[in-house]
């Protein structure tokens, strides 16, 4: 119950979103914003084309491109690049991002903000630098990959 309220809230969001910058609110975006929101993660193209087509099953790869070109734009997407894979696509939800990599399995999950304590305001403070945006990427293994490796 509550989550559906919470749905149609980000879907109000997103129109009024649209309309503000000047865009209409398509199918086709909606049904790709759906398919980020609803995955939760980080998706590649292709991923995110076989989630859109559950319900939009003539959605292209160009749309998809075009469409994710724009999000991007506007702020609502964020792209992840790591070398050697395709690049991961997720919603935004806040301002502060930051990765855990698996160099084995290559899944990309999100650090514990809180981890990182004052950081951004005394590397502002401290370096004189403003304005800064932070994006760190941690390699490692994760514990399924590690326990794999391990026992191995
Ligand atoms: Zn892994
Ligand atoms: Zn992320």
């Amino acid at each position: 119950m509550r989550e559906d309220r919470l749905t149609a809230m980000n879907q109000l969001d997103a129109e009024q979103f649209f309309h503000l910058h000047g865009y209409r609110s398509t199918p086709q975006r909606h049904f790709i914003l759906k398919a980020l929101e609803q995955e939760q993660t980080h998706l590649t193209i292709e991923q995110l084309l076989e989630c859109v087509r559950e319900y939009c099953p003539q959605m292209t790869l160009s749309t998809i491109y075009r469409t994710l070109d724009l999000f991007l734009r506007l702020g609502m997407v964020r792209v992840t690049h790591v070398s050697g894979q395709q690049p991961y696509y997720e919603r935004v939800r806040g301002p502060a991002h930051h990765h855990l990599l698996c160099r084995r399995c290559h899944s990309l999950s999100h650090l514990d903000e809180t981890l990182l304590g004052d950081l951004h305001e005394r590397l502002e403070k401290e370096s004189s630098f403003h304005d800064l945006t932070l994006e760190l990427l941690v390699t490692g293994y994760c514990e399924t990959c590690w326990d794999n490796d391990h026992w191995r």
